[in-house]
């Protein structure tokens, strides 16, 4: 298109005015403010006028208008939008980690629209505490003196790194092989450089001994951490120190020992059939100082960053100015004292979805699967054994033994796949050996109908 020819084009396009009167006929500018319409308007001219630049011709009026209708529909619309899970990944961070509990859900609810007893002791009609009833129940599920919450677990890493080194020695001792990125760019080292601690690695790699941290303590020591290598595995020639030889180490020495345990599991995952995922509860009897873990992996709660220990140590956390900032909300802390209360009652493998999908059986995730299949009836799907992961950073290469509904698209299966999350509620499958597969161990029982109907849908297209 020549200068001439854009020029045109944009001269042909409506003003805002134009597109405003059409808008109110639509429906949209009394749903929602003036305001908020007018700059919809002008960000979708602008858009458009971008697509001329660049050859496109200038959408009729109608069109414009019922453009800037369904981009109020996409962005107005209530979010995060509820989606179905059937990728098998438990533990999935790019759809919100850990769907919580009912009582979790019940809890949130009753907290968030009422006036609580959040920071007050009804008892005395005084101000009280946001962390004392958590605190408590954090000691009660994980046998440590004292607990503490804050926003999510790298939040709290960094409270706990700060707080150690505030106004004292600064050296953090890390073996080698746990100098490791977390995922969305966290990474130990530079979290420990932000907190102000001095980073001292020791060992290599692959093999780290307790002599390896003995000879890195002097009088600049501030902490030992261990972290726990979440992600990913380190197999052949390893060797990593145990933590009660750290915790003598540090007894002997005078330091405290921190342990980022990451998905800060409770449960023993082995009566499962996976690997031992370390438990908070063996991190606090080995005598840790302090045992860091998110809320929203294992513990399949809110997002939250656990701090389980002593006393001493969990209070000097709880009074450093860093605290305030990485303060839980309220809502938070109702779905957690509820996530928590279902591993006190031992209900947590029938309350909590994290663990009833980890603990479901392949008879059962079958029995679902054979349901789909025969009400999709048709040649396109069929049932294959498959695996599930339980993700966010857990129990890295294990899987559970699945069923899968797999479906041979008429098409491409990128285009089946799309074709699935297009509808009102998406569903997210995954892509295995040019076929499409759906795990229903990560699908509710409520939402069986939205991936048949989603299936037959985009069978049919
Ligand atoms: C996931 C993870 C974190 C970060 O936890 P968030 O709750 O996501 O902030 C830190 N350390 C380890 C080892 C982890 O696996």
């Amino acid at each position: 298109m020549t200068n001439n020819d854009i020029n045109t084009q944009f001269r042909s396009l409506p003003s805002v005015e134009q597109l405003l009167q059409e808008l109110v006929l639509g429906g949209l500018a009394g749903e929602y403010s003036h305001a908020a319409v007018v700059s919809l308007a002008r960000q979708q001219l602008n858009d458009t006028r971008d697509s001329i630049r660049e050859g496109k011709n200038a959408p009729a009026l109608q069109q414009l208008a019922a453009d800037i209708m369904a981009r109020a529909e996409e962005e107005w619309s209530p979010w995060p939008r509820p989606l179905v899970n059937a990728t098998g990944v438990v533990i999935h961070t790019n759809l919100g980690r850990a769907p919580l509990s009912e009582p979790a859900m019940a809890a949130v609810n009753a907290a968030a629209g009422s006036y609580s007893d959040l920071e007050f002791d009804v008892r005395e009609g005084s101000r009280g505490s946001r962390q004392a009833h958590i605190g408590r129940l954090i000691a009660e599920v994980t046998g440590a003196e004292t607990g503490l919450v804050v926003n999510n677990n790298a939040s709290a890493i960094m409270l706990g790194l700060s707080a150690v080194t505030e106004g004292g020695p600064r050296e953090v001792i890390v073996s080698r092989g746990e100098g490791v990125e977390i995922g969305g760019g966290f990474r130990i080292p530079d979290v420990l450089m932000q907190s102000g601690a001095t980073l001292v690695e020791v060992g290599t790699t692959n093999r780290t001994y307790a002599r390896d941290y003995a000879s890195a303590i002097n009088e600049n020591t501030a902490a030992i951490l261990k972290v726990h290598p979440s992600n990913f595995r380190v197999i052949g020639f390893t060797h990593e120190a145990e933590l009660n030889e750290l915790v003598t180490l540090g007894r002997e020495r005078g330091v405290p020992v921190l342990n980022d345990l990451g998905s800060g599991c409770l449960l023993d995952t082995t009566q499962y059939g996976l690997a031992p995922e370390p438990t908070v509860q063996q991190s606090v009897n080995a005598g840790v100082e302090l045992s860091f873990f998110s809320g929203d992996k294992l513990i399949g709660g809110p997002q939250a960053g656990i701090i389980a220990g002593n006393a001493e140590w969990v209070d000097r956390l709880g009074r450093h100015p860093l605290a305030r900032a990485v303060r839980i909300d309220k809502m938070g802390l109702a779905a957690l004292s509820a996530t928590l209360t279902s591993f006190l009652k031992g209900e947590a493998h029938e309350e909590i979805p994290v663990w009833r999908m980890i603990s479901m059986s392949v008879d059962t995730i079958t029995e679902t699967a054979e349901g789909w299949l025969k009400e999709i009836d048709s040649p396109a799907v069929s049932l294959r054994e498959g695996q599930s992961t339980v993700g966010g950073g857990s129990l890295p290469g294990e899987t559970l033994t699945t069923t899968l509904l797999a479906v041979t698209p008429p098409d491409s299966p990128d285009a089946f796949a799309r074709r699935l999350r297009s509808g009102p509620t998406p569903v997210i499958a995954r892509i295995e050996d040019e076929v499409v597969v759906l795990d229903p161990r990560t699908v509710s029982d409520g939402q069986s109908a939205t991936v048949v109907e989603a299936v037959k849908l985009a069978l049919k297209a």
